[in-house]
């Protein structure tokens, strides 16, 4: 992405836990790096979970990516879901249940919007430790929109499990 107008700060959330999720991510990160319109900026390191609610399958990869943007988040969510489909996921999938690829816009800067199609800050990352987790190690100041603290969600996540996954863990 070359020096644009008006960018804005976004959060994608990315997991999986079917065929191989660390590359289905990394593909995922790469191809929106590919995009005019996305600079991907940090990418956390990747984290193991054990599935919530439908047990039984595979653990979940999990990432959080921090890119810079010059699009409508409409249009980030739909390049997202264009994305997983590229890369495999199929929609009839349970909901929960096992997935090659799930990419959420987690943030899209202060936005705060709730549409047939969008919700916005996404509705459920503030209760999810894998989520929580990869997005504190980018940002650990982060003010959710809602006037909270990252570290005040993340400290009510605790007993939740997201683990480090030491074969991918980021050594700098
Ligand atoms: P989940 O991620 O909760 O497991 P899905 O990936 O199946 O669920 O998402 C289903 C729908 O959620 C998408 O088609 C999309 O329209 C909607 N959605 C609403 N808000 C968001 C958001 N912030 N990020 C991603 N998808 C969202
Ligand atoms: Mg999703």
């Amino acid at each position: 992405m070359s020096a644009p107008a008006e960018t804005v700060l976004a959060w994608i959330g990315l997991g999986g836990n079917l065929g191989e999720p660390h590359s289905a991510i990394s593909n995922a990160l790469a191809q929106l790096d590919d995009d005019s319109g996305i600079d991907v900026e940090a990418v956390s390191s990747f984290y193991r979970t054990a599935p919530i609610g439908i047990t039984g399958q595979p653990d979940f990869i999990n990432a959080v990516a921090r890119i810079r943007t010059v699009d409508e988040p409409q249009v980030l969510l739909e390049k997202l879901l264009t994305i997983e489909a590229q890369l495999g996921r199929v929609r009839t999938e349970q909901r929960f249940g096992p997935r090659v690829i799930d990419l959420d816009l987690l943030l899209f800067g202060g936005v705060q919007m709730d549409t047939a199609r969008l919700t916005l800050p996404h509705p459920r990352m503030h209760l999810r430790r894998f989520v929580l987790e990869p997005l504190f190690e980018l940002e650990g100041d982060l003010t959710l929109p809602g006037g909270r603290a990252l570290s005040h969600y993340l400290a009510r996540a605790r007993d939740q499990s997201a683990v480090l996954d030491d074969a991918v863990k980021i050594t700098d």
